[in-house]
Formats: C-alpha cells, sequence, structure tokens
C-alpha cells in the first residue's frame, strides 16, 4: 500500500514532499494550471511516492485528500492526527478551486473517454467486465458492475468512481514502467501480441475456405448438424475479428524510441494510453468497498499484470 504524499506516517511530516505540494497548492490559487504546476515540481526534481514524475490526475488525487488537512472521509477532523500538510481552510480552497475548473470543462466531462471499459476492469465479486456510466446525467463518470439481466449474471453491486480508479492503475502502471528492464518488458509484450494478431488474420484469412469445405458436406450431415457446424464457424469468425480489433489497437502503441514513459504519457492521446494499459495489463479487478475501509482507493483494486 502507497503511503500519502506529504507523510512518512500518519501526522508525521514528509519535509519535502509536504513543501513540494504547499508551494503547489500556492501555485494553484495564484492562478497556474494544474499541468504547469505539474511541470515545475517535475522541474524541482519532487516525485510522487513512487517515484514517478507528478501529473495533473495525481497531484489532484493528493490534493484533494481528506488527510492533507488531517481530516476523515466526512470533513471532519481526526483527533490526534498530527501535523498536517495543509490548513483546513486551505484544504477547502483546493477542493472549491478543483470543483469550478471541473465545472467549466463541461464538454470534456461529457466525452469522457474510459480508460478501461475494454473488459480490463473486473467486479470483484462476481467476474464480470464492469462498464463506464454515470448515475445521472451530471454526474461523476463511474466504473459499475452491471445490474443482473437474463442470461448475465452479474452482481451489479460493484461502483468506483472512474477518476480514483484510474489515478490508481495510471500510478501503477507508470511506477512498473520505471522498474529496470521495463523498457524490454514491454517490447517482448508487444512482439507477443503482434505474434498474435498475425496468426489471427492467417485464421481470419482462412474463413473462406472452411465454410467452403463446409458447403461440401451440406449433403452428408443432417439439417441441424449443419446449421450447428455452420454457426460454431461463424461465431468463430466473428470472435476472431472481435480480438483481432481488440490487439491492433495496441500494436498500433507508438512506444519505438520513447525514452520518458511519464512524459510520453502526459502528452499522449487517450487511445495510447488505453493501448499501454492494455499491454501492461490483463485485469483490474475492482473489490466492494469494506465497511469503513478504503480510504485510499489504490487499496480497492488487484492488477493482474501480463507476463
Ligand atoms: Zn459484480
Amino acid at each position: 500500500m502507497a503511503r500519502l504524499s506529504g507523510y512518512q506516517s500518519r501526522g508525521v511530516l514528509h519535509p519535502q514532499e509536504a513543501g513540494a505540494l504547499r508551494k503547489a497548492a500556492s501555485r494553484l490559487f495564484a492562478g497556474q494550471n494544474k499541468a504547469e504546476t505539474c511541470r515545475w515540481m517535475n522541474r524541482e526534481g519532487y516525485r510522487t511516492t513512487f517515484g514517478n514524475e507528478w501529473v495533473p490526475e495525481v497531484l489532484t488525487r493528493v490534493l484533494s485528500h481528506p488527510r492533507m488537512a488531517g481530516l476523515d472521509s466526512d470533513g471532519n477532523p481526526i483527533e490526534d492526527f498530527g501535523a498536517t500538510v495543509l490548513t483546513p481552510d486551505e484544504y477547502r480552497r483546493v477542493l472549491a478551486l478543483f470543483a469550478e475548473q471541473r465545472s467549466q470543462q463541461p464538454e470534456a466531462r461529457e466525452a469522457f473517454e474510459y480508460l478501461l471499459t475494454d473488459g480490463e476492469a473486473e467486479c470483484g465479486s462476481c467476474q464480470h467486465a464492469m462498464v463506464g456510466t454515470r448515475v445521472t446525467g451530471d454526474a461523476d463518470p463511474s466504473y459499475r458492475c452491471p445490474p443482473p439481466r437474463a442470461r448475465q449474471p452479474s452482481c451489479g453491486r460493484v461502483r468506483m468512481n472512474a477518476d480514483r480508479l484510474e489515478d490508481s492503475v495510471t500510478e501503477e502502471v507508470l511506477a512498473e514502467l520505471l522498474r529496470p528492464g521495463a523498457q524490454e518488458h514491454l517490447a517482448r509484450l508487444l512482439a507477443d501480441i503482434r505474434a498474435e494478431a498475425e496468426r489471427l488474420k492467417e485464421h481470419i484469412a482462412g474463413a473462406e475456405k472452411r465454410f467452403e469445405e463446409l458447403r461440401n458436406m451440406r449433403n452428408v450431415l443432417v439439417a441441424a448438424a449443419y446449421a450447428a457446424a455452420e454457426k460454431a464457424t461463424k461465431d468463430d469468425l466473428r470472435q476472431s475479428r472481435n480480438r483481432l480489433r481488440f490487439l491492433e489497437q495496441m500494436t498500433d502503441l507508438p512506444i519505438d524510441g520513447v525514452t520518458n514513459l511519464v512524459e510520453w504519457w502526459n502528452s499522449a492521446p487517450r487511445s495510447s494510453q488505453r493501448a499501454l494499459v492494455c499491454v501492461e495489463i490483463a485485469k483490474v479487478r475492482v473489490l466492494a468497498v469494506g465497511r469503513g475501509r478504503h480510504r485510499d482507493p489504490s487499496e480497492r483494486i488487484e492488477i493482474e499484470w501480463r507476463t
């Protein structure tokens, strides 16, 4: 479990990080945007607790954390908390500023592009794929296990705010990419994916021949057996095409020659970020909220890395 930036432990400040976060808040109050503030932090050598460069999503998450001001998740002071990075007043100003910035970009919010809706996010209770959704039209985007329906045995009980889920996953993916050998590992994963895509293309190209062979057997098969065989061949072709489309989103990843993956991530279009996450991660399991636990979003996810 990652510790919260700014603190060595509860109520005990990490002096450099706390100083950096306070200065970052001052810069935001002075009108700098999040990207400018992150660039300043990175230039000064400040890093997240994972050792990553700062990105706006992570800065937002850290500064929005109630413990920045020694508060609990309901906004009440935690007794005997100790030193805090921000005062409660500063913390409320930060939240108000972030809320104002969000309200100024309604269009961007409308067109929210989910990072994990190609089946990577899975309900931790029932294993069903989670879908991106808003509870109401102007609510924040979230991931949820869809309500159960006929022939869909999902539980519908697990939900997580999209920002919280995606920021946690992003942070862990970027940390993974900073490990020694990460670039080679990524290259190998991509090579495996390209090889699978090639095999699928050949398989798909052979479909016409398979249908023809099947038609030649029409007279020797009973009608029901022929229909079943034809359906199986069609289903196989459809699944192969879907899988190939999914793989091709990843094989296009424009990562060759990139040396600073964090920098790349910060300016990459959403489709490329999504591709990178798909290459690195097989599944993200989203756990149901335990009673009073999981204050930190990263405690609610389990990542299954591709090997
Ligand atoms: Zn479920």
